[in-house]
């Protein structure tokens, strides 16, 4: 355990021994606001711009310019392959054979599309387990689903339900969950990240629970990927989906992954949603009215990619394959130690943090101890200070330090400034 100061010059001699501190150069920041600097830990909601993202959109928007429908197979990244540039960065994040991922879309569009695939209930077997608060979308998505298929989602949806205060989650409830449910359950649809507690669940139990239950394993990756280390080949979740726009910075909207697990690919398996761009690609413009099936992932896409958003992603990747992630994993680590480590010091009396230690990425989910009520007015101080961190009905702030631009003189300034806005309260 390392042993943290609490002083100015020590968080400044911290940032001068990271080997990653060079990478902040490397992003726009948001402005100053009344003279103080931005404190940005937002990052588990919406990544800053890197520098060479901006470079990227600008070079395809050049190259339409240039070379209108000739883009397509003559620019220095042609776009009839533009997303496999990011092939090689999600197989690294996620820890998958770079057949089994692929970007395309956005986060919800593909649970839709991998549960058309993956969700094939039975009379028998129709049940969807997603966690008790899950993000609003995924359990829109699990009930919509059931409903198309014409379940009723008040008796099809199962909730794993946290039985602590905190609201962390325990794997052996989802086990004996299993047990009392699990000849009718067809999917497990559960995150990697508990988006509200910042929890990291135990994926290969999960995935290992469903597998022994006899249901399909679906893992939304949304605030994991670049955040935690995966590994998805080994896991075997069926299929696993994941925006980049998070701790990935390629910007709102930005086009997102996808992950099917390789023992589904055969010739035979032909249970997809299909457009031209999941046929064979060497003989797509052919235009033949019969399928023939893209080998692996890629056999999930649909339509020809949103160029000026995949730019971004491509560019975002480079950045993380060169800081690779291991580096990354323990400098965040190291950051999050040390702003938990600050807010115990301190405020340990006024501020609780629910996201437990032993099982987090860069986010700390922290609590008023007092009154819920006042934590509303808590974070509206924050914003005022020029911290950016979010909030999440009914009473938590989020605050995640981004390994990759965060320092660690951001999380001691923003320590100094929560007391501020706590001395205010
Ligand atoms: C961020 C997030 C989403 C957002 O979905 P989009 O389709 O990208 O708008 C969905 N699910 C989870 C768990 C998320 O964290």
């Amino acid at each position: 355990m390392t042993a943290y100061v609490d002083s100015r010059e020590y968080a400044a001699a911290r940032d001068r021994a990271d080997p990653l501190s060079s990478f902040r150069e490397r992003f726009y920041f948001p402005a100053e606001k009344d003279g103080l600097a931005p404190v940005y830990l937002c990052g588990n909601s919406l990544g800053l711009q890197p520098k060479l993202a901006e470079r990227y959109v600008l070079d395809e928007l050049r190259n339409w310019r240039d070379f209108a429908v000739d883009g397509h197979f003559h620019s220095e990244r042609p776009w009839l392959s533009y997303h496999r540039q990011a092939t090689a960065g999600f197989a690294a994040l996620t820890g998958a054979e770079p057949d089994e991922v692929v970007a395309m879309n956005t986060l919800t569009v593909n649970l839709h599309l991998l549960m058309a695939s993956f969700y094939r209930p039975t009379p028998e077997r129709y049940r969807i387990v997603i966690e008790e608060k899950a993000f609003p979308s995924d359990r829109y998505a699990a009930m919509s689903q059931l409903r198309l298929a014409g379940f009723d989602p008040d008796d099809g949806l199962l909730e794993w339900r946290a039985t602590n205060d905190a609201g962390t989650l325990d794997i052996r409830d989802l086990e004996a969950l299993l047990a009392e449910h699990g000849d009718s359950v067809a999917l497990l649809l559960l995150p990697g990240v508990q988006y509200y507690t910042g929890q990291v669940l135990d994926m290969a139990a999960v995935c290992r629970l469903g597998r022994e239950a006899g249901s399909r394993v679906g893992l939304d990756l949304a605030h994991a990927v670049g955040n935690t280390e995966l590994a998805l080949h080994d896991w075997a979740p069926d299929f696993a989906a994941w925006c980049t726009y998070k701790y990935l910075n390629a910007g709102p909207g930005a086009i997102a992954g996808a992950f099917v697990h390789s023992s589904h690919f055969s010739p035979e398996n032909l249970e997809q949603l299909h457009g031209w761009w999941g046929h064979e690609e060497k003989t797509r413009f052919r235009m033949l009215p019969t399928f023939t099936p893209a080998h692996g992932a890629e056999l999930w896409q649909m339509s020809n990619p949103p160029i000026l958003s995949l730019a971004p992603v491509i560019a975002s990747l480079e950045l993380f394959l060169e800081a690779g992630l291991p580096a990354l994993r323990a400098k965040s680590a190291d950051l999050t130690g040390y702003l938990d480590w600050l807010i115990g010091e301190r405020y340990a009396d006024r501020i609780a943090c629910i996201t437990p230690r032993d099982a987090r990425g860069a986010q700390l989910s922290l609590r008023l101890r007092d009154a819920g009520s006042r934590g509303r007015a808590l974070f509206d101080a924050l914003c005022a200070l020029n911290v950016t961190g979010d909030w999440r009905e009914p009473d938590v702030i989020r605050v995640a330090p981004a390994p990759l631009y965060n320092s660690f003189r951001d999380v001691h300034e923003f320590a100094d400034r929560l007391g501020t806005a706590l001395a205010q309260g």
